[in-house]
């Protein structure tokens, strides 16, 4: 209770949700697929330069460093819609300061969606 007689949430306060990542829980194997595939991925810093010159990220919310996030955390149950929005175009592949063949990577995940083992939910 505050001085007032009123708890926080009462002034526009509110909890954030707790949110813990358990990565004994996420699925890697989708993570696992495309390091195989294009293992160049792995020398990713997270500078953002791909999704500063992104195509598709200039009219929909595409983001190649968030998809590389949930990517590595497992946690894939949502990508595929948003694969759709990439057109391969390549320009990300073209700025990388690590030389990550992004567009291999998101062509990959694709490819992977597109099998019957990946298709359904990971999870
Ligand atoms: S530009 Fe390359 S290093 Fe930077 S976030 Fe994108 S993939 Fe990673
Ligand atoms: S290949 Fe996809 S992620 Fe890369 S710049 Fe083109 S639309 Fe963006």
């Amino acid at each position: 209770m505050d001085i007032a007689g009123k708890n926080k949430s009462q002034f526009g306060y509110s909890l954030t949700k707790g949110r813990q990542i358990d990565y004994d829980k996420n699925n890697m194997k989708l993570r696992d697929f495309v390091i195989s595939n294009e293992p160049s991925l792995l020398l990713c810093i997270g500078c953002g330069g791909c999704t500063a010159t992104c195509t598709a990220g200039g009219f929909t919310n595409f983001n190649f460093r968030k998809l590389h996030n949930l990517l590595m955390r497992g946690e894939t149950n949502n990508l595929e819609e948003s694969m759709k929005k990439c057109m391969l175009c390549g320009k990300c592949k073209l700025v990388c300061p690590r030389g990550v063949n992004t567009r291999n990577v998101i062509f990959t995940i694709k490819r992977a969606f597109a099998m019957t083992d990946f298709s359904k939910p990971l999870k």
